[in-house]
């Protein structure tokens, strides 16, 4: 039997709640075939980040050659990636793939740890976000990219002009941080998809937007169009939020055993 093969780029979590830990757990419930090029590696817990440590860029080459090369790509997924060094060489190397690409562009954690230099918000903006078949940024991410600051729904399509402005094909405006319902935008500045879903009471939601653009990847490989992988994948992390659960003294995981 064949499986589709979904690549991640991103960082490691050491807490198995986010990152690479939650990529993989993420693409094994969807069935497909997961594969990880490490950035960083992350000394994490329930609590926050304890250190992080960027890998050489010739590392994040290699891996990217050796899974490619051989075994092939169906859709990549980036997430943390840490300094713009990383981001340009990883631009470079998804340049010429060819398959769905979901970019993550990870800034900083729920507990406020940088995960992303400052100095490479501009590689994001002007190398990878133009790459991106879906980018998936929070309201957090959406400020210090774009300079918008969303409070409104109404915000929320100026928000996505602002990103879609760097190239990226379709963007996800990760609404969820908003009071109400959990309201989430997706547009192609054509299109458009507001896509609701109840707002769980459940603080152990770590590792949520790495959830979320690993299944995006993960249904693209499969070859759905962006709107039903979307759509897909929003059902899934919200199962993986209402199964969330405690762990150590902070907060705790997503579950992918729903
Ligand atoms: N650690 C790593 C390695 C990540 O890639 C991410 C998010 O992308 C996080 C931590 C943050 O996860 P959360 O904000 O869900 O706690």
């Amino acid at each position: 039997m064949s499986r589709p093969r979904v690549l991640t780029v991103a960082g490691s979590d050491s807490g198995g709640g986010a990152g690479i830990q939650a990529d993989l757990k993420t693409m094994l419930a969807l069935g497909v075939h997961g594969m990880s090029v490490i950035t960083a590696v992350t000394a994490q817990n329930s609590t926050g980040v304890q250190g992080a440590w960027e890998l050489p860029v010739a590392a994040v080459r290699a891996q990217y050659r050796s899974v490619v090369d051989d075994i092939g790509v169906d859709a990549v997924k980036t997430g943390m990636l840490a300094s713009a060094e990383i981001v340009g060489a990883v631009a470079e190397l998804i340049a010429g793939t060819g398959v769905p690409v979901v970019v993550d562009p990870v800034g900083v954690s729920k507990h406020g740890d940088s995960l992303l230099a400052v100095s490479a918000l501009d590689a994001m903006r002007t190398e990878l976000l133009p790459l991106a078949t879906v980018a998936t940024p929070n309201l957090d991410e959406v400020a210090q990219l774009t300079g918008v600051h969303v409070e409104s729904e109404a915000d929320l399509r100026r928000a996505a002009a602002a990103v879609l402005s760097y190239g990226p094909r379709w963007v996800l405006i990760k609404g969820g941080h908003l009071p109400g319902e959990a309201v989430d935008l997706l547009t192609d500045g054509t299109d458009e998809f507001l896509l609701r879903a109840p707002r769980h009471d459940n603080r152990h939601t770590h590792g949520t937007g790495c959830t979320l653009a690993s299944a995006i990847a993960s249904e693209l490989a499969k070859g759905r169009s962006v709107p039903e992988a979307v759509r897909a994948a929003k059902d899934y992390v919200t199962g993986a939020i209402a199964a969330g659960f405690a762990l150590g003294a902070g907060i705790g995981p997503v579950d992918h055993g729903w």
